[in-house]
């Protein structure tokens, strides 16, 4: 059986193609508006129309760019990393005593991903 995966146009958001492998986005000329556009993972998509519809709560959604809207869809319908992900990369400082503290809250994200399987 073949696995397809869906790709949608960015500019024309109607136009969709199907290929056999699975990645985020690919870029090709749109055979519908024939412009050279990027095409996104249906998954991905169908997750930046939820937020659109509902803007989750642990991220500035709406002040975010379409463009950055897609890349953290892409992460979210994508890979294992979870919206509270985004939202610390998010937080530009609401509350500003900028003395540039102790901004140890990175790279500590290794916890239990990967348990081994039973068979
Ligand atoms: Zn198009």
């Amino acid at each position: 059986m073949s696995r397809t995966r869906t790709y949608r146009c960015l500019n024309c958001l109607e136009h969709t193609i199907d290929r056999e492998f699975d990645t985020s986005h690919l870029s090709v000329t749109c055979p519908n508006c024939e412009s050279f556009e990027r095409f996104v993972n249906e998954a991905a998509y169908q997750q930046f129309r939820a937020f659109e519809e509902s803007p989750p709560d642990e991220l500035d959604w709406e002040r975010l760019e379409r463009t950055e809207k897609l890349v953290v869809a892409e992460r979210l319908a994508r890979s294992t990393k979870t919206i509270e992900d985004f939202a610390v990369v998010e937080s530009n400082g609401d509350e500003g005593d900028g003395d540039e503290g102790d901004g140890d809250e990175d790279e500590s994200a290794d916890a239990g991903a990967e348990s081994p399987i039973p068979e």
